[in-house]
Formats: C-alpha cells, structure tokens, sequence
C-alpha cells in the first residue's frame, strides 16, 4: 500500500506545484575546513566499521542529516560497527576535545546529529532486530528504522508504539518519547522501553533497566540523547496481528472543516482510534488534505466508529480502509530529504478557529507548508507521570507545521514567517514536544520537560558533567 507519509509530503512539497531542479543546499553553517589537522591511525587501527574523513568520496553524504536546512561539517564520520567501535569513537572525540554527535535515524529536525569540527558517532550499522514472541519483547539495535523494527514485530503477530513514518530512527524516537498510531493503546514509545544498553560519557557500558537504574531509565525515556550512546533498545511488544487503517484524502475545500473535526477528537476517540491529519497548502494555495487513521482493534467495530466520527463529519474522496499490519500501513518511508523548518506544541484545549486560519490561510509565505493537528488520547494521556521524563502528554492535540522552500536565499523570509506564525500560535499551546523542536533555544527545551527539567539537570551533572553529549536539544548540567 503506497502512503503518503510526512516525509513523502515534505521531499515531495515542491514537485507538487512546479517541476524544477533542486538546488544545492548550502543553506546553513560554515565552508568545509580542508585538510585533517589530527591524528587518527590509532582510531583507524582498532575501529571495525568505516571512518569518514573530509578526503573521502562519501564524505558530503555522510556528513548530512535529514533536515538539509542544517549544513554541517563534522571532521570524521565514524560509522560504528558494534559497541566497540562507538567507545572508541567517543574515547577518540574526548581526548581530544573535540565535539561529539551521536546518529540513529539522523531525523533530528534541528539537525544535532551531525556537528561542526567534531566526530559523527553513527549508528546506522547497528539495525539488528530480534524478537521473542514468548515474552512479547523486541530488541533493536540503535540505528535501525521503525519500518524494521516494525516488520519484525509482525512476523510474529506483534506491533510497536513508534511514530507514523517508516524510515525515522527508532532510538531518536524513543529517547525523545515517541507518538504514533498505538498512542491510545499502548502509550508512547518510551513507555515501552524496558532496558538499553549505553556507552556514558565517562566511557562506562550499562545494560539499564527501571532495576538496574530507575534514576537513568527515567531520564532515557524521554531525554535520552542528553545521556550517553544508546547502543540497543528493548521494548515491551503489543499483541496485535492487524489495524484497520488507510489514509482518508478529502476535497481540497474541506481543509478547515478537517482540521476542526480533528481539533474536536481527542475526547470522543476510543483508544483503538488513532488519527493524524494534515493538509498540505502550495504557495499558490494549492491544497492537499489527508488523515491517517488506524484502529488497533476488532475491525467490524473499527469500520462502524471510523463511520461515527470520522467520515459522517467529512466526506473523504476516497476511503481506502484496509486490514493490514501496523508495518506494511506505515510502511518503509524514504530517507530523501529536503531542507525544512518546524514549529509544533501541544494544545490542550481545542484551538480557535483563529488559529485555524493562521495554519491554513496566511498567504504571505514563500515555502510549501505541512500542516498537522494530532488528536492525543488514549493510553499516552492517561500514563503515571512517574516512569518517564517525557512528560505526560494532556488530552487536546499535536499541533504544528513543517515548512519547506526551494531557493536557498528564501531560508530567512521563511523561518522569520515560522516565528512569527508560532508567536500567534504560541498562547494555545501547553507545551513543546522535544522530537519535535527545531533549533528553537534554551527556553523551549525547557519548555518540553516542564516540571521534569530540574530532575534532568541533575542528572545531567552526575552523569555527563561536562556536556559531552550537547549536540542534542541540551539539558544543561549544573556547573560543577
Ligand atoms: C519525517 C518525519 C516524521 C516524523 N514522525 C514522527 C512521529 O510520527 N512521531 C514522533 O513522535 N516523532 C516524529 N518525528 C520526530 C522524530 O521523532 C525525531 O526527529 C527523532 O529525534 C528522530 O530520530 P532519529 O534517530 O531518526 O534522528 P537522529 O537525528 O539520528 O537523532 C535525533 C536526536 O537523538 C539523538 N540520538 C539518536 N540516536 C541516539 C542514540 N542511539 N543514542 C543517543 N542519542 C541518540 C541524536 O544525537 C539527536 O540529538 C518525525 C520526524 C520526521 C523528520
């Protein structure tokens, strides 16, 4: 089944107004600095997978995340092909002084998976996954996708509470919490992970569970990037052998009435419902409009609540609802990229219609808009705030844009656009999702963890004092 993921949406924004060639994206961020400077034959000597260095041919692609908005030059890429290899990378960086990224999916919409004049830790090697069906558990290695994770579950009548785009990093996902079609289920993705294993900043290796370490688990569910090199992730599986799913497309003129529809679910939903919705609009106001919807439960009474709430709201043009596994609905995604900037919060009460039209009708935007409004419900609300740093998510909606542009010279009018959109925005929201943060600042970090940062921060100074890990949305340790 082709689906149309948010990723699709992005890279394809522009091709659905116009036919044009891509530039090349040098938007942000300084000239490559020629010539190694350092001496890395001992790294070299000892490291089982691929170092990339500024020299090499794969350098450009390697160096790259997803977001091409950010355009960083990193002096070694050092694709890791165990634990092993990720300690020495780090020991490497630490000698030296020299910043460190760590990279599972490399999705991070601020980009904080590469760096400038640093070392590249990146996981993408370590995709394993295996499963045991007795004990209804995954184990995935840190750079696989959820597509793989996904179809692995599967084969074994099994589904995880990832995030609705197959090719986005498990690990990111998780250590930032994680928010997809089995929220109302099974809770976020970091509600379901019961242990990983993590090189700390001190080069220290743990197996971590809520036993071994409630103090590191909390923190790793929800603000785990701040935390050290996540290597395996082991997760508690849902018994689900299929969804009732597809993705809905309605009349371009129904955006408003689609958007008001999902900005009214999140109390009428059952947990089995899940729908995320998003429209598209063109520069020339243009539209597209969709909603994703699933049911993780019996599907005769999935299609008669999908009727009830969904479609006798809105009529869709088409309904192709289908039974099939979490896996083959979100699919594999593709990891094309294109430059973008985001602006996403948690509303809690229903947004007014102003808002609405903030997200739909400002025309004065030189960029391809994405826009989405998340229902949130079910199981992910309704966790005890206690296990997880990702803070418990209120019923009321994910609501946010991703903007993308052409012309390299429109990056400025573009994200001067996404500040001042947000700022109208802003009053209805409760609070940032940090998976979600663009490079926004200090503040709306702080904003995402809430009450929990605090906490945060001091473990922060017990278990990377010196902010090794910082190229990530950063808790601040403590000064020592
Ligand atoms: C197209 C698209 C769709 C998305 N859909 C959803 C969705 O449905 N639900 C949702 O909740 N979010 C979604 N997101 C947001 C997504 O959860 C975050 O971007 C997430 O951080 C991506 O993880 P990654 O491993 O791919 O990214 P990366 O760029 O590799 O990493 C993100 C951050 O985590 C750190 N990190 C990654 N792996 C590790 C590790 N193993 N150990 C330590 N630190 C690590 C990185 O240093 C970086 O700071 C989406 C993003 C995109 C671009």
């Amino acid at each position: 089944m082709h689906l149309l993921t948010r990723r699709d949406a992005i890279k394809g924004l522009p091709a659905l107004a116009c036919a044009v060639a891509l530039p090349s994206w040098a938007v942000e961020g300084q000239a490559p600095i020629p010539g190694a400077a350092f001496d890395d034959a001992q790294l070299r000597a000892a490291f089982s997978g691929e170092l990339i260095g500024r020299g090499s041919a794969a350098y450009d692609a390697a160096r790259r995340t997803d977001n091409l908005a950010f355009d960083r030059h990193p002096l070694l890429v050092a694709r890791c092909a165990g634990t092993d290899d990720a300690a020495r990378a780090l020991e490497f960086a630490r000698r030296r002084g020299i910043p460190v990224a760590v990279r599972g999916g490399g999705h991070c919409q601020a980009g904080r998976s590469s760096c400038d004049d640093g070392v590249v830790i990146d996981l993408a090697r370590l995709n394993e996954v295996s499963v045991d069906p007795a004990r209804g558990t995954v184990s995935c290695g840190a750079g696989a996708r959820i597509w793989q994770a996904s179809e692995a579950a599967a084969q074994h009548g099994l589904a995880l509470p990832l995030g609705t785009c197959g090719d986005v990093g498990v690990s990111g996902l998780t250590l930032g919490g994680g928010v997809g079609y089995l929220m109302g289920v099974a809770g976020a993705a970091c509600d379901a992970l019961l242990a990983a294993d993590i090189v700390l900043a001190d080069g220290r290796r743990l197996t971590v569970s809520e036993a071994s370490d409630p103090d590191l688990m909390w923190a790793l569910r929800g603000a785990g990037a701040n935390f050290g090199i996540v290597t395996r992730l082991v997760f508690r599986a849902v018994r689900l052998e299929k969804v009732l799913a597809g993705m809905l497309t309605f009349p371009p003129p129904a955006a408003h009435d689609v958007l008001a529809l999902a900005n009214s679910l999140s109390t009428m939903l059952p947990d089995e419902l899940s729908v995320f919705s998003q429209v598209i609009v063109l520069p020339d106001g243009g539209r597209r409009v969709e909603m994703g919807v699933c049911w993780a439960g019996n599907p005769a009474h999935g299609r008669a609540e999908i009727a009830r709430l969904i479609t006798a709201a809105v009529s869709p043009l088409e309904q192709p609802l289908r039974e099939t596994t979490l896996a083959q609905f979100v699919g594999r995604g593709d990891s094309g990229s294109g430059p973008s900037c985001a602006r996403f919060g948690v509303a809690q009460r229903s947004l007014p219609d102003s808002a609405l039209a903030v997200l739909l009708e400002r025309s004065d935007l030189p960029a391809f808009r994405l826009v989405f409004l998340d229902p949130l419900h079910g199981a992910i609300t309704r966790q005890p705030a206690g296990p997880t740093s990702f803070p418990r998510v209120p019923m009321g909606a994910g609501v946010g844009f991703i903007l993308g542009w052409e012309d390299a010279g429109q990056t400025r009018a573009v994200r001067e656009w996404a500040d001042r959109a947000w700022g109208e925005l802003a009053p209805g929201m409760s609070q940032a999702y940090v998976n979600m943060l663009d490079d926004e600042g200090e503040a709306r970090v702080r904003e995402a963890y809430g009450g929990n940062y605090r906490r945060l921060q001091r473990l922060k100074s017990r278990y990377d004092p010196d902010n090794v890990f910082r190229s990530n949305q950063n808790i601040v340790p403590f000064a020592a």
